[in-house]
């Protein structure tokens, strides 16, 4: 790798410095190695020449020969058109442009016979291809590549400006493979090539540039997919296995009296099993002597808190302080609330730090802390401030929104010598592969089961013109006791042209909620927090019958009597979102009901989002669909940091690959973590170069 891939992409016969900078500029291309890693998206089968008549519905990626009979323009402005009609001896077909109309008017020629690639879409009854590329059939022998499979490339104007459009790429790649082909050496150890039946490296590259089978093709991507994740599992878990072997647990013996007493005397309900699973893996490893850090997957309303507290009872137990760091402030008071309550008759001094506590609370809180007096700290950030000092922290629960990455996670809590028992967690569902990647150096435990008795959540999507239909429903809901929310979407764009559409909403919902009658409340993200207590509260103790808010109440806001929740600008909102605001009612014993109003007009993703949650409540299959539509770096809010990155993998669709590749890379590590043993001395070596700049491979290297 140091050596001639690492050469200036400008060096490459074909490139120089002009085409050089577009290379870098709109491919990120700098050198050698980079272009061999620019992998084609698709490629145009030139092995089979289909027939017209033969063309069916879900024809991929085709290639035709054939005569053009007629050339035309059809249509005006925005879908103004070319039209060729392709004549072969099976029938006719049209081929369409709608770009780049001039240029192809002067080149294509009726009378002329060309081989034309595109994919087929059905269109009022017929066929026509969009866009297909055109390659006239005399000129195929002039070519010097000559090929079956024809890669297609990735391109832009900018790039295809000069001269590296698809087939500019393409000649590239070829003088690119035949220079470093013979320089580029197996990395993976030939027993792992062999399970897996991976051609070589080398012939990997080749096949993935320029296939001459299909099958050795998908073995190729297969492979690099595989890389991708292996390198990335066998960095966690040598991270994690680093980690475990540095760092400390403090261990907690025993299950005391705080824990006993809280469990025989005042937990008001029966555990799920599921919920006593998760309490069991946490509880082995608080006591195995190693540092816990673990994810705690659960649904929304499945019970995560419950979860939490009584895991700080055992560290209670065995004389430590917990934390609990929430990413709201709302949600902060909340798990506050609920846990003062719960342990009011034990003797357990539990206390609130968040952005908004006074400087004379907060210094009173700190001093509580740092004597060991307070015995659970409950807040938002706040709490890991440097200014928190805690006497002697022994378990750190993040219920989390706010996403960290391994390394943020590491920073934590070097605070102390040994490190608290880490607990994360998750706030919707995440899917497997994102857990796997994303979390792959912690341990997870899955709540897959909801507490007895929840009723499904009827949910209905209905277009603003239905309105006055949801109104009257909220009315018979109203008169029947129930109590209502109205969310308004944050566009982020402007706060204060959110507040604008929050508040004439209000308004407008005044007029149609008259009072006495009716009572609103509104709560959103820039009111006092007193003022914002007062309105929840109001809504608690079922004082207001609507309550009318921004997503501030998405996270964790429990009011059992709450059974409709309806969601202004529905399409405005990430699945994660509708999820987590429909969990908010549901939660007592009468039939709950969400409601998601949008305009009419809606993108495709907008209209996917909607059908999901129609379709289901389940957390899981809502995260899948999610990651298919957003990508793992929206998912995790981490588009910048790089640790999702996969140039060919994808999450939403190789969990096979990957669970694989998890599996090789903890063989591997159990086996020669430090890859000391011959047939792993390329692997190390490689490994070495591609993490030269991360802080912990030096540890174990
Ligand atoms: P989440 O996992 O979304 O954080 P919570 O911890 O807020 O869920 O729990 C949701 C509600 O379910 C709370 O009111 C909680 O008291 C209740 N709950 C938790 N576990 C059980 C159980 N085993 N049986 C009945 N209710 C439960
Ligand atoms: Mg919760």
């Amino acid at each position: 790798m140091e050596n001639i891939l690492d050469t200036p992409i400008e060096y490459l016969k074909g490139v120089g410095p002009v085409r050089a900078a577009v290379l870098n500029k709109y491919a990120g291309i700098s050198n050698f190695n980079d272009l061999l890693n620019y992998f084609p998206f698709r490629y145009l089968d030139k092995s089979n020449v289909y027939k017209i008549k033969d063309i069916v519905s879900d024809s991929v990626n085709i290639q035709l020969l054939g005569v053009i009979t007629n050339i035309y323009e059809a249509g005006e402005g925005h879908s103004k058109r070319l039209i060729a009609e392709l004549q072969d001896d099976t029938g006719t077909i049209e081929l369409v442009w709608f770009k780049g109309l001039k240029w192809l008017k002067s080149s294509l020629k009726t009378g002329y016979e060309y081989f034309v690639f595109g994919k087929p879409v059905l269109f009022r009854g017929k066929f026509n291809i969009p866009h297909p590329e055109m390659e006239l059939s005399t000129s195929r022998e002039e070519k010097q590549i000559k090929l079956k499979f024809q890669p297609v490339y990735s391109t832009t104007e900018g790039l295809t400006r000069k001269g590296l459009d698809s087939k500019g790429i393409m000649k590239l790649q070829y003088e690119l493979l035949t220079r470093v082909l013979p320089e580029i050496h197996e990395i993976l150890p030939l027993s792992m090539l062999k399970i897996l039946q991976f051609p070589e490296r080398a012939e990997a590259y080749r096949q993935i540039h320029f296939p001459t089978d299909i099958g050795i093709l998908e073995k190729a991507r297969e492979r690099f997919k595989f890389e991708e994740f292996f390198f990335q599992q066998f960095e966690l878990l040598s991270y994690r296995r680093n980690r475990e072997l540095k760092v400390k647990g403090y261990v907690f013996s025993e299950v005391g009296n705080l824990f006993k007493t809280f469990f025989h005397e005042v937990l008001p309900f029966q555990l799920t099993e599921a919920q006593k699973r998760v309490i069991r893996e946490i509880r082995n490893d608080m006591k195995s002597g190693k540092q816990m850090n673990r994810l705690l997957q659960g649904d929304v309303g499945s019970g995560k808190t419950i979860v939490a507290l009584l895991c700080m009872l055992i560290a209670a137990d065995n004389g430590f302080q917990s934390a609990l760091m929430a990413p709201t402030e709302i949600l902060a008071q909340q798990h506050f609330k609920t846990v003062s309550k719960l342990l009011s008759g034990l003797s357990v001094r539990v206390a609130l730090i968040t952005g908004s506590t006074s400087r004379k609370e907060k210094t009173m809180i700190i001093k509580g802390v740092e004597a060991g007096e307070i015995t659970i700290l409950i807040g938002t950030h706040a709490l890991i401030e440097d200014d928190v000092r805690f006497r002697n922290l022994g378990f750190a629960v993040i219920d989390e929104q706010h996403k960290f990455g391994v390394a943020q996670r590491a920073k934590m809590w070097l605070k102390s010598e040994i490190p608290p028992h880490v607990l994360i967690m998750t706030a919707t569902p995440i899917p497997r592969t994102l857990a796997m990647t994303f979390y792959g150096d912690l341990d997870t435990s899955v709540i897959d089961e909801l507490p007895p008795g929840r009723k499904n959540i009827i949910t209905r999507h209905v277009y603003d013109n239905s309105r006055e239909q949801v109104y009257d429903f909220i009315r018979k809901k109203i008169l029947e006791g129930r109590q209502v929310y109205i969310v308004f979407p944050l566009i982020e764009e402007s706060e204060k042209l959110d507040l604008k559409n929050l508040m004439d909403g209000y308004e407008q919902l005044k007029s149609y909620f008259p009072e006495p009658h009716y009572r609103l409340g509104i709560v959103h993200g820039r009111m006092k927090t007193e003022v914002k207590d007062r309105e929840m509260e109001k809504f608690v103790n079922g004082t207001t019958h609507i309550l009318v808010s921004t997503t501030v109440i998405e996270v964790g806001v429990d009011v059992p009597n709450a059974t409709v929740m309806v969601i202004e600008s529905a399409e405005k909102f990430g699945l994660s979102q509708l999820h987590q605001l429909r969990g908010r009612v549901g939660r007592g014993s009468e039939q709950s009901f969400c409601i998601l109003m949008s305009s009419v007009k809606l993108t495709h993703e907008a209209r996917k989002r909607l059908e999901t949650m129609t379709a289901t409540t389940d957390g899981f299959k809502i995260a899948e669909v999610d990651l298919e539509l957003r990508g793992p770096g929206e998912l995790t809010g981490t588009q910048q940091s790089g640790v999702l990155n996969f140039r060919i993998a994808s999450l939403a669709t190789d969990q096979a690959i990957l669970q694989t590749a998890r599996k090789l890379a903890k063989h591997l590590i159990d086996a020669d973590p430090l890859l000391t043993l011959p047939e792993h001395i390329p692997l190390k070596k490689y490994l070495s170069l591609l993490w030269k700049n991360k802080f912990y491979w030096g540890k174990i290297s």
